[in-house]
């Protein structure tokens, strides 16, 4: 049996960051850390595990060296990618492409699909999630002329909602926001509007002709309707199944068991502490189940996220 996969989270400081992260236990840089990624082989925050059999490889050599960890699982790249975002301020509106339109204009890249669960959010929390134009030509009619007001759909969140984000859907976080975000492995991203805010005295590029391209109009919203399940001590909400991912909140009180059967599984606790096998977890713990690990017994008041392709 493969050990547990314990990784060291990469913290990054952006505009908009604040210094929640510190909740996690998290070491963070300054005040201004926007991100932690938590389970992550991006060559832009690589994470390295920490501990066990492989302690100190980075989660990309361990993809590309030890594959049967991940069920031997043919893809060209770890495909997921997973975050704790601190919304200090709030980030520019943006929109992701599909992987048609990220391949054929970003050098082969993927395209994104993302999903939020707010961990907790100001007690007037909203984000920007879709848009009012009726159709492409009043879209872009709304972007030229610079009518946001008009264009941006937002909408009150509250803590544990759960959004997915499909490619072409506009969307942003809102200052005071605290999420967990599940996405695919791409960095790629249209900047719609970013308030008329000034960094460094410019103005950060906007990418408006790749938005009207990828921005699907009219907006349909993608329909989340979670799924209780209690199997052995584990209430178990299953939020979403895409082509990319699967997310799930797993809930322990005292003690449970559950086994997973995909190639690997993405755990995050978010709340509590406890144990997994005798081993110690707590909030802010990152780990992967690798291949037929076997049964996950928990001890422990535990709040995890879990994702698995
Ligand atoms: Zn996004």
């Amino acid at each position: 049996m493969s050990d547990l996969i314990f990784l060291k989270p990469v913290l990054k400081e952006n505009i908009w960051g604040g210094n929640r992260l510190k909740q996690f236990g998290y070491d963070i840089p300054s005040d201004h850390t926007g991100e932690c990624w938590g389970i992550s082989a991006h060559m832009n925050g690589d994470c390295i595990v920490d501990g066990g059999f492989y302690d100190g490889w980075s989660l990309s050599e361990l993809w590309e060296k030890h594959r049967e960890l991940f069920g031997n699982i043919q893809m060209d790249r770890f495909p997921l990618l997973v975050k704790i975002i601190d919304a200090k301020e709030d980030l520019s509106i943006q929109v992701h492409p599909d992987d048609t339109y990220a391949n054929e204009h970003e050098h082969g890249s993927l395209g994104k699909t993302e999903c939020w669960y707010v961990l907790d959010c100001d007690s007037d929390g909203k984000i920007v999630i879709g848009h009012h134009a009726k159709n492409k030509a009043e879209l872009k009619n709304m972007i030229e002329q610079k009518r946001w007001e008009e264009l941006i759909r937002m909408v009150p969140i509250k803590k544990g909602d759960f959004f997915q984000i499909n490619p072409g859907c506009i969307h942003a976080i809102k200052a005071g926001t605290l999420i967990l975000e599940t996405q695919q492995n791409s960095d790629i991203t249209y900047r719609v509007y970013d308030y008329d805010r000034l960094s460094d005295g410019k103005p950060r590029e906007l990418h408006i002709k790749q938005s009207i391209d990828v921005i699907e109009a009219p907006y349909r919203a993608a329909e989340i309707d979670p799924r209780v399940t209690v199997e052995h001590g584990v209430t178990i909400t299953s939020f979403v199944e895409c082509d990319y991912y699967q997310v799930k909140k797993l809930d322990v009180d005292k003690t449970g068991q559950i086994e997973f059967h995909a190639p690997f599984t993405n755990v995050s606790v978010i709340e509590g502490e406890g144990t997994i096998n005798g081993k110690k977890i707590e909030k802010g713990t990152h780990f992967i189940v690798p291949f037929e690990y076997g049964t996950c017994c928990f001890s422990g008041t535990l709040s995890l996220i879990v994702s698995s392709i």
